[in-house]
């Protein structure tokens, strides 16, 4: 992978590299050029910094979703760390910039195991006060930090002919690699996970995606750019205060920056960085001084909330791709997916083989309870799913299945019972640990990324928590070959490129199913899966699942469809009410008076009685009633 390789994104394509290594390579030279423009260079150099730490907040805030308003915190950091030891030793502190970073990530991880292991607005309000107190700290310990009287950092070394040149260059470079530390997160399965969770943070922890270390380890990384840039920045500014070192405005200017360019992409809080760090300077210039400057940066962000809610570079690729659409026809998304045909594909990885397997069931529920205030949604469940076998659940809507379902998954805590699955007991495990064990899931209402491509939905889980799956290529290599065998396996080989959202509701279930498949299950829960789709596709949906069978996989399934379930599945479960009322070899449950009464109507009673089936019948409805 070259370096322009990992700079281009989908989004910007080969036009959009031209004009950005023109424009590069265009500031690179104009200091050569143009050597006596000092203050042209002291407006860029800063251009460069405010994109660098737009760059690095958007790894958090935008590929995560996780808004941090006092990101400004890190400069601060990498300022003083770099500047105090400078001071003291009387070196030149460009040696502290690894350092800067250092103490920028410790920091950031600190703070990010303590706030993101929940959800929500707890982050944005801690990034603020981090910022703020870190100002009063700095301020009140003056015996570390000389407190507001400040540190006077070393002059620089070089000539003063050069004058601020150096730091042109620094901070040229410095942006460079971190728009390609960027780049590099986005497209390995880290940063795929990352998107996953600013979609759908419940949906992401399902596929195996350890979201608290995924989103500490965001927070963390996008502070090191800055903790370094912020050692840069204390020699370019030769003094530091409290005050300035930990400003609010810069925390403003960093945010406004992202939102402008395109808060999300690769190139857009470059191009935001430069924009606003310029808009503000001629602010600051013509409106005669900083309050002019909070004035037209508030006026800029209102703006852009308002009319750009997407940034510059995302409305400008809409653009552009409207028009390019209107050219060429584009690829039909056929709505039943017959056209293309499937290829078949090995799953043995993780499924051990039924031989090897312990006589205990694969999936163990044992008095699982969950209720909603006062409604027992499942109410003393006990149900075993034995390895290899396709067990149907059913019952009416609201009978608690999908419930039971989240309960076995983990997107919901049990109210009381447990929960084993292949020996080990799961029912206190984190969602993702789950999946690790090979526990997947589909979802009544599919639940893909849909901003994210068909690929990158497939590609997204992950099967171990290894850290260095997570810095595996998502978008080719070993990873996206696997997700486009599976693709081809469900026979959608061919829209591995589109977004997840066209795709046509059954084609989407069935996107859903080849992205359970790359967490290498031992055992898949099917909530519907014949729900909505046209009967086309509930035959190959039927193929699958039995050919999957066949290799190993067990499948615990909720549908409506009784045909459908009649004829592949066995065992059948039936909840009514929260509770199992009937369990047993689909000839006797269909038989039973309970089911008939519960749920399947008599129109399900066999025309012969079924041997053995009355027997059974009256011990099971006994159970139940
Ligand atoms: P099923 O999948 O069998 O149709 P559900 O498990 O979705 O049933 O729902 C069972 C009952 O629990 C329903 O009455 C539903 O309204 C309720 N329920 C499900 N999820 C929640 C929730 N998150 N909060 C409150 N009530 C819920
Ligand atoms: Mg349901």
């Amino acid at each position: 992978m070259t370096l322009v390789d990992s700079l281009r994104t989908r989004t910007e394509g080969r036009r959009g590299t031209l004009v950005i290594i023109a424009l590069f390579a265009a500031l690179f030279l104009y200091p050569v050029v143009l050597p006596f423009a000092i203050y042209e260079q002291g407006v860029l150099l800063l251009a460069f910094l405010t994109a660098l730490m737009a760059v690095s907040w958007n790894i958090v805030s935008g590929y995560a979703g996780y808004v941090s308003l006092g990101h400004s915190v890190f400069l601060g950091l990498g300022a003083y760390t770099g500047g105090l030891l400078a001071e003291k030793y009387q070196v030149n502190p460009l040696w502290f910039m690894p350092l800067g970073g250092l103490v920028a990530f410790v920091v950031a991880t600190l703070v990010g195991m303590v706030v993101l292991r929940a959800r929500g607005h707890a982050f944005v309000i801690i990034t603020i006060a981090l910022l703020l107190s870190m100002q009063v700290l700095v301020t009140n310990f003056p015996s570390i930090t000389n407190g507001s009287n400040g540190v006077n950092v070393p002059l620089p070394f070089w000539s003063s002919d050069y004058q601020n040149m150096p730091f042109y260059y620094l901070f040229l470079v410095l942006l460079l690699a971190t728009v390609a530390f960027a780049a590099w997160i986005r497209r390995t399965k880290f940063g795929t996970g990352l998107l996953a969770i600013r979609e759908d943070e419940d949906k992401a922890a399902a596929i195996g995606v350890n979201t608290t270390r995924y989103k500490v380890l965001a927070y963390a990384v996008s502070a090191v750019p800055i903790g370094v840039a912020g050692v840069v920045y204390a020699y370019f500014l030769s003094f530091l205060n409290p005050v300035g070192a930990f400003a609010l405005l810069t925390s403003v200017t960093i945010v406004l920056s992202a939102l402008a360019g395109g808060r999300g992409t690769l190139w857009g809080p470059v191009l935001g960085g430069f924009v606003v760090s310029i808009v503000s300077e001629v602010a600051n210039v013509y409106g005669g001084g900083s309050q002019s400057r909070l004035l037209v940066l508030g006026l800029a962000l209102v703006l852009v909330v308002l009319f750009l809610p997407q940034g510059i570079l995302p409305a400008v690729a809409a653009r552009i791709a409207r028009r390019q659409a209107a050219k060429k026809t584009v690829e039909y998304t056929d709505q039943t997916g017959v056209a293309t045909k499937r290829t078949p594909i090995v799953v043995t990885p993780r499924s051990a083989p039924q031989a090897e397997r312990t006589p205990a069931p694969l999936l163990e529920i044992r008095g699982a309870a969950k209720s909603f205030g006062g409604l027992r949604a499942v109410d003393g469940v006990d149900l075993t799913v034995e390895a290899g076998s396709i067990t149907a659940l059913i019952g009416p809507n609201g009978s608690g299945k999908t419930t039971l379902f989240n309960l076995v998954t983990g997107a919901m805590p049990v109210g009381a019972g447990e929960i084993w699955f292949d020996g080990t007991r799961i029912d206190r495990l984190p969602a993702w640990d789950r999946a690790h064990l090979g526990l997947g899931r589909t979802f009544q209402t599919t639940r893909l990324f849909k901003s994210m491509t068909v690929l990158e939905n497939v590609v997204a889980p992950l099967p171990t928590a290894s850290w260095g799956l997570m810095a595996k290529d998502a978008v080719s290599g070993h990873e996206a070959e696997r997700a486009r065998e599976l693709l081809d396996f469900v026979g959608l080989g061919r829209f591995g490129d589109q977004q997840a959202g066209a795709l046509s509701y059954g084609q989407q279930k069935l996107v859903e199913l080849a992205q359970v498949l790359m967490l290498e299950p031992k055992m898949i829960l099917l909530d519907e899966p014949a729900g909505g789709i046209n009967p086309t596709l509930i035959n190959r949906m039927v193929e699958i699942i039995r050919d999957l069978n066949r290799q190993g996989i067990a499948f615990l399934v909720v549908e409506h469809n009784i045909p459908l379930v009649l004829d592949l599945c066995d065992p059948v479960a039936v909840l009514s009410r929260g509770k199992i009322i009937a369990q047993g070899p689909p000839s006797i449950v269909r038989a039973d008076p309970a089911v008939l009464e519960a749920y399947l109507g008599p129109e399900w009673l066999p025309a012969e009685p079924v041997p053995g089936a009355v027997l059974d019948q009256a011990a099971l409805s006994a159970k139940g009633s």
